[in-house]
């Protein structure tokens, strides 16, 4: 999609380096990371969010990958959260979907 940031980064014309990628997603470090770790798994498709309605099978590889991130982070253990936000009232900024791995930390316990 034009003008979108995370479709330029999904194309490696922009951002820093992937740390994860395959034919269907990329992974990179959040610019602003939240913890200590904070990566981002975004598709190569565009989809807004999630009532674009991104097929079942995409949104399954996405958790697979978060998993596999949190073991090359060496997070799997201790503990990591998966966070994806739809809209403007849950936060949403970057208006291509995306799925944040975050932990390394002690996290804030709650939802809003
Ligand atoms: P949202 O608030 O939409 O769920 O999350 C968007 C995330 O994208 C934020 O955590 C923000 O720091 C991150 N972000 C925004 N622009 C860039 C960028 O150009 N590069 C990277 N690596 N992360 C970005
Ligand atoms: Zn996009």
């Amino acid at each position: 999609m034009d003008d979108c940031l995370f479709c330029k980064i999904a194309a490696g014309e922009l951002g820093g380096p992937l740390i994860y990628e395959d034919e269907q997603v990329v992974a990179f470090d959040d610019i602003s990371p939240q913890a200590p770790v904070h990566v981002l798994i975004i598709p190569r498709a565009h989809y807004t969010n999630l009532n674009d309605e991104p097929p079942a099978e995409l949104l399954s590889h996405i958790l697979q990958v978060a998993r596999k991130i949190a073991q090359m982070r060496g997070i799997d253990q201790s503990g990591y959260r998966v966070v994806q936000n739809n809209g403007p009232d849950a936060g949403q900024t970057v208006f291509h979907l995306h799925f944040h791995v975050i932990g390394g930390r002690t996290l804030a316990v709650g939802m809003a």
